[in-house]
């Protein structure tokens, strides 16, 4: 599980996150809703201390993240120890960020050589299962600008899952791309909830929200205007604010 309490997090005058609290339950696929500006990528980052809170804090699996308490404050953990936790949760963003030098196998063995010492024959065959699970067995050896940008953000998931995370954030996973990739992408995510992967998924794809969620939670302006499960925020929300975005989108 995941949980944020009392996140603050300020850029000069202006509170992004205003005391947040949140969970996302393991095993489950918690999505967060809400306008441009509402803090939603912030909350995000600051699940793996991309973005250091200026308070509260966050917790993965019961283990807190980026920070250690020391005579009863919180302190920064080493840049070391920060990047050990980070293996552990996987990052897929709204952008294509592959490496554009790196075939697609490449890309996926990279971080678990690297950052866990996974011997490379073994990576290899371990990116191969994955890649076949998103559907790219037969883009092995392509490099990226080869690739679709529904090919390439699957192979930026396979990516992330060669970690093992125990959790998966997407930033907004397809919002990049052409209407009729997204739906490709959906797909893998979807694959990935039954089969019990715990995700925090932002998006703006409210029929996908609809269809996979467990948790759905409404961000606006830093807060958590309401939460539940899809059939209560996403079908018959009980604050106006949240009528007044879903009916933005419709
Ligand atoms: P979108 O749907 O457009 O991606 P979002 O909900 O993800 O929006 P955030 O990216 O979390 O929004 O940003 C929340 C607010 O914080 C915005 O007003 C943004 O301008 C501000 N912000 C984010 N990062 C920084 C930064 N590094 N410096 C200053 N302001 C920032
Ligand atoms: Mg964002």
């Amino acid at each position: 599980a995941v949980t944020v309490r009392g996140a603050v997090k300020t850029y000069g005058p202006h509170r992004v996150l205003d005391e947040v609290d949140f969970t996302a339950r393991a095993g489950e696929v918690t999505a967060i809703i809400g306008p441009s500006g509402s803090g939603k990528s912030t909350l995000l980052r600051a699940i793996n201390h991309l973005e250091p809170l200026d308070s509260g804090f966050v917790t993965v699996h019961g283990e807190l993240i980026g920070v250690r308490i020391h005579r009863g404050r919180l302190r920064e953990l080493s840049e070391r120890a920060i990047l050990r936790q980070r293996s552990h949760i996987g990052f897929v963003f709204q952008s294509l960020n592959l490496f554009p030098h790196l075939s697609v196998v490449e890309n996926v063995i990279e971080a678990p050589i690297v950052t866990q010492g996974v011997p490379k024959r073994e990576a290899i065959a371990r990116a191969k299962e994955l890649l076949a699970k998103v559907g790219l067995s037969d883009k092995v050896d392509a490099y990226p600008r080869q690739l679709s940008g529904g090919q390439q953000q699957r192979v930026a998931i396979a990516r992330a899952l060669a970690l093992e995370p125990k959790l998966i954030l997407f930033d907004e996973p397809t919002s990049a791309l052409d209407p009729e990739l997204v739906g490709e992408v959906l797909t893998v995510i979807r694959d990935l909830a039954a089969a019990g992967t715990t995700m925090v998924v932002v998006t703006h794809e409210i029929g996908f929200a609809r269809e996979v969620a467990d948790h759905v939670v409404f961000l606006d302006a830093g807060r958590v205007v309401e939460e539940g499960p899809p059939s209560e925020v996403l079908y018959t929300p009980s604050h106006e604010r949240t009528r007044e975005f879903l009916g933005k989108l419709v």
